[in-house]
């Protein structure tokens, strides 16, 4: 089975993002873990979204975790 999860990012500045991840959590296969990251520059953290670099101003870790999703106001 595949878990997957979804989260908005929202930097400082008010640019937004979307954090995706994937993880294979059935015991006897192989472990694997797969994220997407749009909006913001990956630095390849794990699950954590907060040293992410926007894109739109450039700043580093100032990322925060949001209930909406980018495309609603
Ligand atoms: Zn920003």
């Amino acid at each position: 089975m595949t878990t997957r999860t979804t989260t908005y990012l929202v930097c400082t500045c008010g640019h937004r993002g979307v954090l995706r991840t994937a993880e294979n959590d059935q015991p006897y296969s192989k472990e694997w873990f797969n994220r997407t990251v749009e909006g913001f520059i990956d630095n390849d953290e794990g699950f954590s979204f907060r040293q992410l670099t926007c894109r739109a101003c450039g700043r580093h870790g100032e990322v925060s975790a949001t209930e909406k999703p980018p495309t609603s106001a």
